[in-house]
């Protein structure tokens, strides 16, 4: 068991979300020694330290104590989130901080030469995604009757090699949709980055820690917008 006298952060250790997330806690005025494994940073100018991740690993990192806190897509902390529901599992994480970095949204995209006239036209198809909840729980809400196809990564190639019709991804600027001839037709979630903690406060010394983090954080982010 560790001692809960320092705060720890996950973050991704390398990924689109690394750079601005030490940039970010950078400005907050932490500094750190990394091991030599990189897989830990010792935090120099206070008490909190860091922990490099897979972005996937983090929500679970954080409903298990292994970390305090996390950087990560709200993407992949509503897609857990939506797991732990639909298991019957309690709430496990809050969103602390939005952190504005990171846009993109969860999409459905079709085949370009699809006509589009709405929802319904899903009715029957296969859609390829990582998001099988959000998706599940966006297909309930929509009253449609589609099946998610589970793949963990390559979606977008899935329609060409026959194991969907669309796909539920994550786009930013389009480019991979656009380059996969397919078309996005519906947002099922706007994301960004954010700050994630548990669902329930610290009650020790990392209640303190993460409140000086947050004002140091909320000074940064106010200059930034
Ligand atoms: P890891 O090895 O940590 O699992 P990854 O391949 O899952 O990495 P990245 O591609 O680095 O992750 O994306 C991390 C996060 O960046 C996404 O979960 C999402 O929140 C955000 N993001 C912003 N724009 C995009 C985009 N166009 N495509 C994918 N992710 C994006
Ligand atoms: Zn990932």
């Amino acid at each position: 068991m560790r001692t809960h006298d320092r705060l720890r952060i996950a973050i991704q250790k390398s990924g689109r979300l690394s750079d601005p997330a030490r940039d970010l806690l950078a400005r907050a005025g932490l500094s750190f020694r990394e091991s030599r494994d990189r897989l830990f940073c010792y935090g120099e100018s206070l008490p909190i330290d860091l922990l490099l991740v897979r972005d996937d690993d983090i929500p679970g990192l954080i409903a298990e104590g292994v970390c305090d806190l996390g950087v990560v897509g709200q993407n992949v902390l509503a897609e857990q989130a939506a797991e732990r529901e639909a298991a019957g599992q309690d709430e496990a994480y809050q969103i602390v901080r939005s952190l504005g970095f990171g846009r993109c949204r969860l999409s459905v995209a079709v085949p370009n030469e699809w006509e589009w006239s709405g929802n319904a036209r899903l009715d029957g198809t296969r859609i390829a995604t990582s998001y099988p909840n959000l998706l599940t729980r966006w297909l309930r809400e929509q009253g449609i009757a589609a099946e998610a196809v589970v793949l963990s990564g390559s979606v977008e190639i899935a329609p060409r090699l026959g194991k969907a019709e669309s796909i539920c991804d994550l786009v930013s600027s389009g480019a991979t949709l656009q380059a996969n001839q397919l078309k996005e037709v519906a947002v099922i979630l706007e994301s960004e980055a954010v700050l994630a903690g548990p669902a329930k406060p610290f009650a020790d010394v990392r209640a303190d820690l993460a409140s000086m983090l947050l004002r140091r954080l909320d000074g940064v982010l106010s200059v930034k917008a």
